[in-house]
């Protein structure tokens, strides 16, 4: 148990364990750290934390119980911790302890120090999934005719690929070795002498642990098909790789809990045979054209680094944009559940902004525990207060006939609603 200076542990929970088999134990009463977040963060966490409480109290009539503890990082942590402490060590300590945690949207630091503190706990924490849900609510405005078709989880690895690329500038002494050094190994190789150059690291390693956990996802949701999306006709080695490595994942962790697309045709005439996760791949570019043309085949996806980021982004906006998209980062020893949006720092202070990606984001950290219930619960409770057309600003422009509340109105509407 290690010692904190800044952070009180509360007396009346217990800390969530993980076992030899990477398996969560959760106790009733958790203690969950929780990072508040900078700009428009204390007005979200504050209105989120209402909805977490009240949905917990009423699903579990108090069997069940949240401590949450606070830790700091961004602009808060600086008036803890002092001058450049951005993410202190203690955080990350904390988050090692305790397991699980959930944060508000960071100040990106700028000039100088860490380059992002949502970066830096990724790598320190090695959480190699970036798990993004994404699903359409009825009544949010979307730009395409059917929104509802679109519900996939987007995994995508948070390690590697632009993740931990390595580049050389272009006519630097650097670039000119390597230039020379491919065009000795490859002769017939045709590189301009003023090219920049990139390396795209991409391991068996690091792309079978993403995929595994995408197919478990699967598994336990009793969803149709993992797909693999990569960009492997060009890039044989790299995205090649990531595809190859996840069909070999896939035979040798999940047996005959799986199927191949190949094999369903070969051997089922085309049809999944029920129980079975069928495993896919796809090309990334005719990836987005499936993706707005026949959404609805399609459930989870599991990608690289840069795919992912640009596949998250465009399918939150088919559902009607980012202000209700969650995220989380998970490693096998540590989960952070967050907000995909920034601080939105001109609304800081107004009560005003939505909080339905911390509300969601929340909804995705009581999965993990296996609290599904109370997840179900908010999503339903958040659904049906947006159908009703009691929404934040953000939603409120863009309906007609909406009714604008305040962020702490809103929340207050959700755990009504619970
Ligand atoms: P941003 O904070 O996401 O805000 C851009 C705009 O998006 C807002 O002005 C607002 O648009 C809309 N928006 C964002 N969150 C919303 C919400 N919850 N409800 C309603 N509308 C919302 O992006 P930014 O201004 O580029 O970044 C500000 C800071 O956040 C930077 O320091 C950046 O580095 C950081 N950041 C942090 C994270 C993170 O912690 N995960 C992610 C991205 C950026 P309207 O003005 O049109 O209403």
């Amino acid at each position: 148990m290690a010692e904190y200076k800044h952070v009180t542990v509360p007396k009346e929970g217990e800390r969530i364990q993980i076992d030899a088999d990477n398996k969560i134990q959760v106790p009733d009463h958790p203690i969950l750290p929780f990072i508040e977040g900078d700009g428009t963060g204390p007005d979200i966490w504050k209105a989120s934390r209402h909805v977490f409480d009240e949905a917990v109290k009423k699903v579990y009539g108090g069997k069940k119980k949240i401590a949450w503890m606070e830790i700091y990082a961004g602009e808060k942590s600086l008036g803890v911790y002092g001058k450049d402490q951005w993410l202190p060590d203690e955080t990350l300590q904390a988050i090692k302890e305790f397991k699980v945690a959930i944060k508000g949207p960071l100040t990106t630091p700028v000039g100088g120090g860490i380059r992002s503190i949502n970066v830096a706990l990724r790598q320190e924490l090695d959480l190699y999934a970036c798990v993004r849900p994404v699903r359409w609510f009825q009544g949010v405005p979307a730009p395409v005719k059917e929104p509802q078709k679109l519900d996939v989880t987007i995994f995508r690895e948070n390690t590697e690929d632009v993740y931990s690329g390595i580049e050389f500038d272009a006519n630097t002494q650097d670039a000119k070795d390597l230039i020379a050094l491919i065009k000795q190994k490859l002769p017939k190789k045709t590189l301009r002498e003023d090219s920049a150059i990139g390396v795209k690291p991409v391991s068996a390693f690091g792309s079978k642990r993403l995929v595994a956990r995408a197919i478990r996802y699967a598994i336990e949701k009793n969803l149709p098909a993992v797909t693999l999306v990569h960009k492997g006709n060009i890039m044989k080695f790299t995205e090649g790789g990531f595809q190859r490595w996840g069909y070999e994942v896939a035979k040798a962790e999940f047996g005959d809990k799986v199927i191949t697309e190949a094999e369903v045709w070969e051997k089922h005439n085309g049809k999944r045979p029920a129980g079975k996760v069928m495993i896919q791949d796809r090309i990334a570019d005719a990836m987005f054209q499936q993706l707005l043309l026949r959404p609805d085949e399609y459930s989870v996806l599991a990608t690289l680094n840069l795919n992912g980021d640009y596949l998250s982004d465009a399918c939150a906006a088919q559902v009607g944009g980012l202000g209700l998209a969650p995220g989380a980062n998970i490693g096998d020893k540590a989960a952070v559940f967050e907000a995909t949006h920034g601080t939105a720092p001109k609304y800081a202070g107004l009560d005003k902004i939505n909080p339905g990606s911390v509300i969601l984001s929340g909804v995705m950290m009581f999965q993990h525990l296996g609290w599904d219930e109370a997840a179900d619960r908010i999503i339903a409770a958040l659904s049906k207060t947006i159908s009703k057309g009691t929404v934040t600003y953000d939603l409120a422009r863009q309906m007609e006939g909406a009714r604008e509340v305040k962020c702490s109105e809103f929340a207050k509407y959700i755990a009504e609603a619970v």
